[in-house]
């Protein structure tokens, strides 16, 4: 999903490395960029802590949706219901389907086109990539497409101009946003990606997993601190 560059972005801020890694790229392409984050009752809120760090280090406006009384009934998700564990593994793993929150990008990418709309922003950016494709079918190209045709239908004659949903990452491998972002000096250490939130990264829940082997095959070095040592 290429298009021309946005003049405003509104990025769905995750704090993590994927949609950090986004808004810095839209910034130095020249777009003016704001984040919107979404508080849905996950239990690794922190990552909200790590958008409002990466807006601030982006001279950037940061809003926080709150969203918990909806995800409080998106039950039976690990990433949501407490009575849930987060699985140690890999996205290619039949265990993670269980970190699937139901719907979740289509709610937030529909709460962001309204925010953008509002704001006449001509865009709704978010960073999905190839890694993520194989467990969530919500971030997959299939979905973006039919998503902007459904939002074009939806908010006709209220668009900005150009109005465009922007991935820039769905076709690329998290190694290589790593290795953009790098690039962009994203300052990895105030991004947030462990599912399990706690102190320390855990090192081996699914997006922890993604996260290290992505620094390892950049060959860039990764300043992150894992609670566990790198199991091979
Ligand atoms: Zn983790």
């Amino acid at each position: 999903m290429t298009g021309h560059t946005p003049r405003h972005a509104v990025v769905i801020a995750s704090g993590g490395l994927d949609s950090s890694a986004a808004a810095y790229l839209l910034a130095a392409q020249g777009a003016s960029v704001s984040l919107l984050s979404f508080d849905y009752g996950q239990r690794h809120r922190k990552e909200l802590d790590s958008a409002a760090a990466i807006a601030d280090q982006l001279g950037a406006v940061h809003d926080v949706v709150d969203l918990t009384s909806v995800g409080r009934l998106l039950a039976g998700s690990a990433l949501t219901d407490p009575a849930v564990d987060v699985p140690s593994g890999h996205y290619t793993d039949a265990s993670m389907g269980i970190t699937v929150v139901p719907n979740r990008n289509a709610i937030m990418l529909e709460v962001a086109v309204g925010v953008a709309v509002a704001a006449e922003a001509d865009a709704v950016a978010f960073g999905a990539h190839t890694g993520d494709h194989a467990v969530y079918p919500d971030c997959r190209a299939d979905f973006f497409e039919k998503l902007t045709e459904s939002v074009r239908a939806g908010n006709e004659g209220f668009l900005a101009p150009g109005f465009q949903l922007v991935a820039p990452f769905l076709h690329v491998t998290k190694a290589d946003i790593v290795e953009t972002a790098a690039r962009l000096n994203l300052p990895f250490h105030l991004t947030w990606s462990c599912y399990r939130g706690e102190d320390l990264h855990c090192g081996t829940c699914g997006t922890c997993s993604e996260r290290r082997e992505a620094f390892a095959e950049a060959g860039v070095s990764d300043p992150t601190p894992y609670a566990t040592a790198v199991v091979r």
